[in-house]
């Protein structure tokens, strides 16, 4: 009985991410109005009165209301569990020799890391990933052998960090091997067999984060935070092996540069994040639009991720926004690059799930 059960719920997934196959899909996630906003007497500009078919709105201007439409609008009362529920299809695919790409975007205080890293109470995605790809690894020990390894990178400035290497001196550079995949030559993959090694080595990459920088959040919130999942299957009964790989990234803040910042230090900064989330923006829209040329190779970002983006790979894309009323023109920007993000078809014509 419980193997029917097993069967059951196997297929529903795999049905639901055969729907979910070549497209970029878009889920919107809004922080609750924090205490120091409330007291401030910031109101929420968010309706989420049609949040279950996936539209928010935006009210600005007095009457005004913008509405936007995503595959998936959470409220702020939605949790880390109802969040990663309908992520795991995408995650799941990676078992079966998907490359998939997950990545959380908006202005700086509005939940990235929240969705991404979470906390020991509320773990978000990338944990959860993991102890879903270990769960199904388990499922499946008759027919196939897995093995799993993780990379914790940053990028800032367009330079890649290893945050798991304990030498810090190197230069790390993206190679493309004989079989196409990308790699980063000299970069500590480490082997994970289970969620206690995971949880030590996504500790380790937050800990290395922070070393060399005055004030973490600041430069958190200006780096690219990547965590890369290599799976290689082998298949007992076929005897074939794949490998892919599962980017999970907490992307550098989006919010344009204040004009008392424009310099110095701040503006190379400012630059070269700017760059890097337009040649995002980019290489999903010449992806949409089947050009010959994908402009890849305009940022380290999209670099790294190539494998990952196009093809038939899998990409989820959170949309991360404030609800106070003083980051309404943040917002605004932000739905409306998640808007052109999921106006593009990789593959076959979009069905809901
Ligand atoms: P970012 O990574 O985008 O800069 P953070 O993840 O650091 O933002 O979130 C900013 C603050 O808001 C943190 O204190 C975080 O705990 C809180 N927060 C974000 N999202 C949620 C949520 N969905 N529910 C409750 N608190 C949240």
């Amino acid at each position: 009985l419980k193997y029917n059960e097993e069967q059951v719920k196997r297929r529903k997934l795999y049905n639901q991410v055969q729907e979910a196959k070549g497209n970029i899909r878009v889920f919107c996630r809004s922080r609750p109005l924090s205490k120091q906003e409330v007291v401030a007497g910031c109101a929420s500009v968010v309706d989420f009165d049609a949040a279950k078919d996936g539209e928010l709105g935006i009210l600005s201007h007095g009457s005004n209301k913008k509405t936007f439409k995503f595959d998936r609008v959470y409220t702020p009362k939605d949790d880390q569990v109802d969040v990663f529920a309908d992520a795991a299809p995408m995650v799941v695919s990676v078992m079966d020799g998907y490359n998939v790409c997950i990545f959380a975007y908006g202005q700086t205080g509005t939940g990235k890391t929240f969705t991404m890293e979470g906390t020991e109470a509320t773990r978000g995605v990338n944990y959860r990933t993991l102890e879903e790809l270990f769960k199904i690894a388990n499922e499946r020990t008759e027919t196939h052998s897995y093995s799993i390894s993780v990379s914790v990178l940053e990028v800032y400035n367009e330079q890649i960090r290893d945050l798991l290497a304990t030498e810090t001196s190197k230069k790390l550079e993206i190679k493309q091997a004989s079989e196409g995949f990308h790699h980063i030559p000299g970069i500590v993959e480490a082997k994970v067999e289970n969620t206690r090694e995971v949880w030590n080595v996504l500790q380790t990459g937050s800990r290395a984060r922070a070393v060399g920088s005055n004030n973490v959040n600041e430069h958190s919130s200006r780096s690219h935070c990547m965590l890369c999942i290599l799976v290689r299957a082998d298949n007992l009964i076929t005897g074939e092996s794949t490998k892919s790989k599962l980017w999970l990234v907490d992307l550098a803040g989006s919010e344009r540069l204040a004009k008392t910042d424009v310099q110095g230090d701040r503006l190379k900064e400012a630059q070269n994040i700017n760059r890097s989330l337009s040649a995002l923006g980019d290489v999903i829209s010449a992806l949409a639009n089947k050009s010959s040329h994908i402009p890849y190779r305009n940022s380290k970002l999209t670099h790294l991720l190539q494998d990952s983006l196009g093809g038939d790979s899998k990409t989820l894309m959170f949309v991360q926004i404030s609800p106070s009323d003083q980051d309404a023109s943040e917002t605004l920007s932000s739905l409306n690059f998640a808007t052109r993000v999921r106006g593009v078809e990789l593959g076959p014509a979009r069905k809901q799930i």
